[in-house]
């Protein structure tokens, strides 16, 4: 049973602060104002009742990763709730998965929380990076650097590792069980040996044998991503795999549409605009690309900023072995694009290229950042390893980097050999930009924030757009664009490659700033009560 206070109790405590009270609520209010509810659905009744089934048990799953991830982002989810006074505050602490602001670099809006820990909940608290080092060199490196690993003190204060499927056993076993009950309906034989083998892997953290298996489903009409995949969460050290749980329904239209351009990555990637040693590497050639209607978001993936595309697994050896899938997710995408983007370009962009700003350019801009993740390079070409390893927490705000620009990339090389289509190229450069603008707003605490900034001032300084200061409307000037977007794929595959991990925070901090054009502008969008993200309506309330 959850520890409340009985009501009486806390009605008399909570009187002596009800002013306080009252102005936590009105500084809530505001920060709920960032993000707008859509509700996630899709045509149910192009399921059968069977795999209405798997979606209803799926949903059930990925709600244990939220506990998980509640555990993996704060603690005691429960004990904050009981000490929050307000309704507002509270549903603003479930948005954002504890007491600081994931749009306003993790600033803590609770009373009585400090910053957040930035390893997060996935060491102690006060442990220092040279501790961590130090305990690592000293024989017990690969547990303590583990994905799969919480890191804890044991009596004597040294730091010991807990494996995941223990540290959260209770919810991993309800998640696995669900996905076993799931797979008993699943008719689609690889949905079916997917869901277990990742039943298995949410009881023993081997995820690789469940991850290759989800790259043989071809063609199931329901799709689940679950179990701890990314790592942005552990800011201090990048190392730690956070839970989420997404819960997919095919568009089969819009995935036929994709299908072409998983072929053209081999020659893309021999054609990057870097130095030849840095694009040596293979593509997997079995990638592929699809669109989908997300109807759940779980845990870390409904934390904050919400992800409209996917790229997966992060596996490196999994990759290499057989490419990765890229899954779209559709109704997210145009929910952001009309709520957010849209009036963003209105306030931001010059009148004569707003026309530019399209949802089909926005789709494929977003599309080709996930077919980027696969090209590029994952190992250094001088021995420190891999890319991921070597560049350590600045590893993956790079990567999210280096997505966009070589999706840009991608998109002016397409359109040149007339892969793309009738729209103008000005279309997904412009519809870019506005891009930018909407994305720097998740602020430095996201990896996707830090990335936009970078390029936004990289951009910048190249002359890749011009602001008017009189209508404070920006206008990109496409050849220059087209420059600065080289350059810059050219400067990120290079630290890379290198695993400069000095070079990527010298970097970082030369363009991860806004300026206080760029502020005040933002400032505007605020003010005009353009909301940041998106949160959800969702479950089974809303799709039966
Ligand atoms: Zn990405």
């Amino acid at each position: 049973m959850r520890k409340l206070m009985p009501a009486v109790a806390a009605a008399v405590l909570l009187a002596g602060c009800a002013g306080r009270e009252q102005a936590g609520a009105d500084a809530a209010d505001a920060r709920l104002a960032k993000y707008t509810s859509v509700r996630l659905t899709t045509d149910m009744g192009q399921l059968t009742e069977r795999e209405q089934r798997v979606v209803a048990l799926l949903i059930d799953a990925s709600a244990a990763m939220d506990e998980i991830f509640w555990q993996q982002a704060y603690g005691d989810r429960d004990a904050l709730f009981a000490a929050i006074p307000d309704a507002a505050t509270r549903q603003f602490a479930a948005i954002n998965y504890g007491p600081w602001d994931r749009l306003a670099g993790n600033e803590p809006f609770v009373e009585g929380h400090g910053a957040k820990p930035a390893g997060a909940n996935f060491y102690p608290p006060d442990m220092t990076k040279e501790e961590f080092e130090a305990a690592a060199a000293s024989g017990n490196g690969a547990a303590l650097r583990s994905q799969y690993t919480v890191v804890r003190r044991d009596e004597q204060g040294a730091l010991r590792t807990i494996p995941y499927h223990q540290a959260y056993a209770p919810h991993v076993e309800a998640a696995a069980a669900k996905l076993r009950e799931a797979a008993t309906y699943a008719d689609d034989p690889a949905l079916r040996r997917y869901l277990t083998l990742r039943a298995d892997a949410l009881l023993n953290d081997d995820y690789r044998a469940s991850d290759l298996a989800w790259l043989d489903m071809k063609d199931n009409a329901i799709d689940v991503i679950i179990g701890p995949i990314e790592s942005y969460e552990d800011q201090l050290f990048g190392y730690k795999a956070a839970y989420e749980g997404l819960v997919l329904v095919k568009d089969r239209a819009w995935s036929q549409r994709l299908a072409r351009y998983a072929a053209m990555l081999p020659a893309l990637q021999s054609g990057l605009p870097v130095d030849a040693r840095y694009r040596r590497e293979q593509p997997g050639t079995d990638s592929d690309l699809n669109a989908y209607d997300i109807v759940y978001y779980a845990g870390d993936a409904n934390a904050g900023s919400k992800s409209i595309a996917v790229n997966l697994p992060n596996d490196e050896q999994v990759q290499l072995q057989k490419g990765t899938r890229r899954l779209q997710l559709k109704n997210a995408m145009q929910a952001k694009f009309d709520r957010i983007l849209v009036p963003i370009a209105e306030l931001l962009i010059v009148p004569g290229q707003r026309r530019h700003v399209t949802f089909d350019a926005f789709f494929s801009n977003v599309m080709f950042h996930e077919v980027a993740h696969g090209l590029g390079i994952k190992n250094t070409v001088n021995r420190r390893g891999t890319v991921r390893a070597a560049l350590k927490e600045q590893a993956s705000a790079l990567e999210e980097g280096k997505a966009d620009v070589l999706g840009l990339y991608m998109i002016t090389k397409l359109h040149e050999q007339g892969e793309l289509g009738d729209a103008p190229i000005e279309d997904y450069y412009v519809t870019f930009l506005a891009s930018i603008f909407r994305s720097v707003r998740f602020g430095a605490s996201s990896a996707h924030g830090r990335a936009n900034m970078a390029r936004f001032n990289f951009f910048a300084e190249h002359g890749a757009f011009q602001r008017d200061p009189q209508t404070r409307t920006y206008r990109v000037d496409f050849a220059r664009m087209r420059d600065a977007m080289n350059a810059l794929s050219a400067k990120i595959l290079t630290l890379q490659g290198d695993g400069d991990y000095d070079g990527v925070v010298a970097f970082v901090e030369q363009y991860g700033v806004i300026s206080p054009d760029l502020q005040a502008d933002l400032d505007r969008v605020n003010a005009a009560g353009i909301p940041v993200d998106i949160v959800f309506e969702q479950g089974p309330q809303v799709l039966w």
